[in-house]
């Protein structure tokens, strides 16, 4: 299998977990820098992330468009992955969600921080992207390279940065850390909204963050957990032959 069809292949699987898992709903997408051409990423059409197949992903370059052009509906928000891997040549991978979990923390003055040692990979400074600050009433959606830039921008050198009254983007080094880090973010969320309920909370401290990532947060620190995901949305590696 050529690099190319591998990392189409991986896409999809990557679009079934994050469905399987609630990050996404019918809304939402995962793309993968091109892993020859560094100035093209892979994104699917518009369909929804629990349906997608190989058939689906589509070429991207630089400037958000297909490459080539496509008869396909596209994602109008697939401005966000264009600017993102332009901006950060350590980035391969990038997710756009509406994770229910995540979303009071886009509007409530309570910033979202690493609870628990799985999601320190989230990173410590979470950012908060207000779209209003810069283009004012808008209907939320970033379907425009400057709207796209700014949130890039916000994201600086991290793997998360949320959007108000939207959502969140997360981007990583890996495809398999990206799925990890957008699935743990939305249970860090729910634990961090819970404890919150109960009292004061205890967050992990900055020494903490740093050396739970520099455990978890390398691309495939724990294989275990993309291939189990990987099974339980139905995409499972078929058993070796026996001899
Ligand atoms: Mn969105």
């Amino acid at each position: 299998m050529s690099e190319l069809a591998a990392r189409r292949r991986e896409l999809v699987v990557a679009n079934r977990i994050l469905a399987h898992e609630n990050v996404f709903d019918s809304y939402g997408h995962v793309s993968a820098r091109h892993p020859v051409d560094p100035r093209q990423f892979l994104l699917a059409a518009s369909v929804s992330p629990g349906q997608v197949g190989e058939a689906d992903i589509l070429l991207y370059g630089e400037d958000g468009e297909a490459v080539g052009g496509t008869t396909r509906a596209q994602y109008s928000e697939r401005f966000i992955h264009a600017a993102i891997y332009a901006q950060r040549p350590d980035v391969q991978a990038v997710v756009h969600a509406h994770t229910p979990a995540v979303l009071p923390f886009t509007v409530a003055p309570v910033p979202l921080r690493p609870v628990l040692h799985v999601a320190a990979i989230i990173g410590e400074h979470i950012p908060l992207w207000d779209m209003h600050a810069e283009f004012g009433d808008t209907d939320l959606l970033v379907t425009a390279p400057a709207h796209a830039a700014s949130l890039a921008n916000a994201l600086g050198n991290g793997r998360v940065v949320l959007m108000r009254g939207h959502g969140f983007t997360a981007a990583a080094g890996s495809l398999e850390l990206a799925v990890r880090v957008a699935i743990y973010l939305g249970i860090n969320a729910q634990a961090q909204a819970a404890a919150m309920a109960l009292g004061e909370v205890r967050y992990l401290s900055p020494g903490e963050v740093a050396a739970a990532d520099a455990r978890m947060g390398s691309p495939r620190a724990t294989g275990r957990v993309w291939d189990n995901w990987a099974q339980r949305c139905g995409l499972a590696k078929p058993l070796p032959v026996q001899a």
